[in-house]
């Protein structure tokens, strides 16, 4: 079995820290840079397997023993619903799984709960970041990463607290229809939602983070992952008129290969176009930009999960959300043609229905 990398996405309210955290995932892979670093993508960034090896330490021991690991995460730079709303695929949602960040003095705000509808209507498995930790009153500074350690080092009233607050959020989420428990209290990851306590500022409480998602992803997702036997197809996340480029569609590719030979297969609101890409792009590392201008490197090859530009003409008037299949012959043109327009049937019905 080969396993690609899950995408995952970052909801939240507003201030709760989702920007933040997103820095700080990304951040953890400078100093990851020479043991195989991130890689930038187009809205998006891919942490490799060794990258989150160092941020979690002692915890990827047990990561490292799962029988399909998988090559790391994709994580969608783009925090909140806006973007998660565009990663929209049958019915469910491009992401594998989402980190659902929660201010833990404010716990659960309006889009909070607008997130978590959406979580739950394309059925998205996710953790509770509970982030903002280090503003807990009286909660002391200490040298770990690692959460579970710095809870230790706080005051009992301080432990208290943090249990306190842990349980509104437990509390709140049960109302509205999950069971969840701190990450270190969780006994069956399946049915019940872990809350990992963070502080996107110290970067306390990354390393479980990360390991609670990696270790979530490689138990039970392992057939959405699986690259054997999937379509090539991915979501178009914009499209944009570009100077020097044209016509571009910036698209997270979910399964497959897209190859520059291959043509791509898209729905335009009311019609599918077939076209093949003028070039497929990828940002370029900063040390091979010259000019700020020449952003980007033309490549041959692409494979998922990736976020990846395409150049072509025939892309004015695709839609953001729309799903796009890379087809290598006439007949798997014609499959794909017939897929999409089943697609825009169900989708035409999904807002009549609703
Ligand atoms: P977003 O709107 O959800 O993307 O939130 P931001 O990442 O922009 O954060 C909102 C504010 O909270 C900013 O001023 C951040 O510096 C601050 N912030 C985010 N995470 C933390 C944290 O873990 N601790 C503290 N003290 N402040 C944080």
């Amino acid at each position: 079995m080969q396993i690609r990398q899950p995408i995952v996405a970052v909801l939240g309210h507003v201030d709760s820290g989702k920007t933040s955290l997103l820095d700080r995932i990304r951040g953890t892979g400078v100093q990851g840079r020479e043991a195989g670093g991130i890689t930038q993508h187009i809205g998006a960034s891919f942490l490799p397997s060794e990258t989150i090896k160092e941020t979690c330490g002692i915890l990827y021991k047990k990561l490292e023993q799962a029988e399909h690991k998988v090559p790391g995460i994709l994580v969608i730079d783009t925090p909140g619903h806006e973007v998660f709303t565009n990663l929209r695929s049958r019915g469910g949602s491009a992401a594998d799984i989402a980190i659902l960040v929660v201010d833990v003095n404010r716990g659960f705000q309006p889009q909070t709960n607008e997130s978590l509808k959406i979580l739950q209507s394309r059925k998205v498995p996710f953790v509770v970041a509970l982030n903002k930790c280090d503003q807990i009153s009286g909660w002391r500074k200490s040298e770990t990463k690692f959460i579970s350690q710095a809870i230790k080092e706080q005051d009992a009233s301080i432990q208290t607290d943090l249990d306190q607050k842990i349980y509104d959020v437990v509390g709140t989420l049960s109302i509205l229809g999950y069971q969840s428990e701190a990450f270190y209290r969780v006994k069956d990851f399946r049915s019940e939602i872990a809350i990992v306590p963070i502080s996107a500022r110290s970067g306390v409480g990354i390393p479980e983070l990360l390991s609670v998602l990696v270790g979530l992803t490689q138990q039970y997702l392992q057939k959405r992952l699986n690259q054997e036997e999937k379509e090539p197809r991915g979501i178009v996340l914009e499209v944009n008129d570009e100077v020097g480029l044209g016509q571009t569609a910036n698209i997270i590719l979910i399964d497959g290969t897209i190859k520059k030979e291959n043509s791509i297969v898209v729905a335009k609101r009311d019609s599918v176009i077939v076209t093949k890409p003028k070039a497929i792009l990828l940002p370029k590392p900063l040390d091979e930009m010259r000019d700020p201008r020449d952003k980007f490197k033309p490549v041959s090859q692409v494979d998922a999960a990736a976020g990846l530009k395409i150049a072509s003409p025939d892309l004015e008037g695709v839609l953001p959300g729309s799903t796009l299949y890379v087809a290598t012959n006439d007949a798997e043109i014609e499959k794909y043609t017939k897929l999409i327009e089943a697609e825009m049937k169900s989708v035409f019905i999904d807002t009549e229905t609703n």
